[in-house]
């Protein structure tokens, strides 16, 4: 081994849902099927490439103002990144900084193993009880920090609001993530605790309600203080991180709140059409309220439904790991990538 080879900051990296180049039913990666708000393709076609020679506004000054006012809240409460994975990445750096181990549930975003592992903070699993939810009481213990996603991944469970604030309110030493990325889908955000409880940060993310996950944006929104930590750490990193394109077009889509809504609508609707058509086929799914579906088969093998699908260019999610190797999750699409995905299920389980 080489002597740099000790010195070189090693980390075991999160590993992406495949992006095929090939057209395919893509129902592996959660992004939303219907296309962002029409003011985006607008301000995309109309673009001065000139401006680009400029270095865009570090502030993210347009973004911030539209979130801050779709919100009710105060422009120094609002945070823009590059994706919620850059957010919730800064929020790691900037927030968990104990010796004390933080808190995460054992079957959540994978990401989370990978941020603790490249920052090196310790971190202890809780385990998701045997429907799969999570308890509240194993995060009331001494911990560096908490982080949960609401609704769940990959089980699109949604925990009741009083659930969230409970775990915000028995950790007020410590600061809670509570990662809503698909919140949109489910019910009731917590960003009105974030002036009650100060200890509380929600991130949130433009890549699957608002069809913009090539746009890459997320935030997150806070009280001041913790935002201005945030602030800090990013100036500290990179000051440009949000390019002029993304922070015009991330306005335009949270001011369009007429399509947006229309979009949620028409996915939470085929969601819980396919919920039945998944059960009418005696798979058992878990009562999503994100985007998405995660059902197991009695009978299939969720491995070898997922190649078979695969082969058919139906991309769906499957992973070989404990307590979820027997489920697959399937991302909502419009009702004729559903209908097509439906076809595949027959034909294969006759
Ligand atoms: C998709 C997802 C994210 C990341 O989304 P970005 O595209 O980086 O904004 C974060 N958390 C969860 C739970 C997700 O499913």
């Amino acid at each position: 081994m080489k002597s740099f080879e000790k010195n070189i900051r090693k980390v075991e990296p999160y590993v992406p849902g495949e992006q095929p180049r090939q057209k395919v039913i893509k129902l592996n990666t959660n992004e939303n099927p219907y296309p962002p708000a029409p003011g985006v393709k607008k301000i995309l076609e109309n673009m001065d490439a000139d401006r680009l020679r400029l270095y865009p506004d570090p502030t993210s000054g347009e973004l911030i103002k539209a979130l801050a006012k779709y919100y009710g809240v105060g422009e120094d409460q609002v945070f823009a990144g590059v994706g919620s994975d850059d957010v919730l990445s800064m929020c790691f750096l900037t927030f968990f900084n104990s010796e004390k181990p933080i808190l995460f549930p054992d079957i959540t975003y994978s990401f989370y193993k990978v941020w603790a592992g490249l920052y090196r903070i310790p971190y202890e699993c809780c385990a998701l009880d045997g429907n799969f939810r999570i308890v509240k009481e194993d995060y009331y213990r001494e911990n560096g920090g908490v982080i949960f996603p609401n609704p769940n991944a990959p089980t699109g469970l949604y925990q009741e609001l009083g659930d969230v604030e409970d775990i915000i309110r028995n950790n007020q030493d410590v600061i809670v993530i509570v990662d809503e990325a698909y919140v949109d889908f489910a019910g009731k955000s917590a960003v009105g605790l974030v002036d009650k409880y100060d200890n509380l940060i929600v991130v949130q993310t433009f890549s699957k309600a608002r069809s913009m996950a090539g746009m890459r944006i997320g935030y997150a929104i806070s009280n001041p203080l913790l935002i201005r930590y945030l602030n800090d750490a990013k100036y500290s990193f990179n000051s440009y991180t949000m390019n002029p394109l993304s922070i015009a077009c991330g306005a335009e889509a949270v001011r369009d709140r007429a399509y947006f809504e229309e979009g949620l609508r028409k996915i939470t609707e085929t969601r819980e059409w396919a919920k039945e058509q998944l059960s009418g086929l005696g798979f058992s799914c878990l009562d999503s309220k994100a985007n998405f579906i995660f059902a197991t088969h009695p009978q299939y093998d969720a491995g070898e439904l997922f190649k078979a699908l695969k082969e058919k260019g139906i991309y769906v999610r499957h992973w070989d790991a404990e307590r979820i190797s027997q489920y697959l999750r399937i991302t909502v699409g419009t009702r004729e990538e559903m209908e097509i995905f439906f076809d595949f299920l027959r034909r294969y389980m006759k």
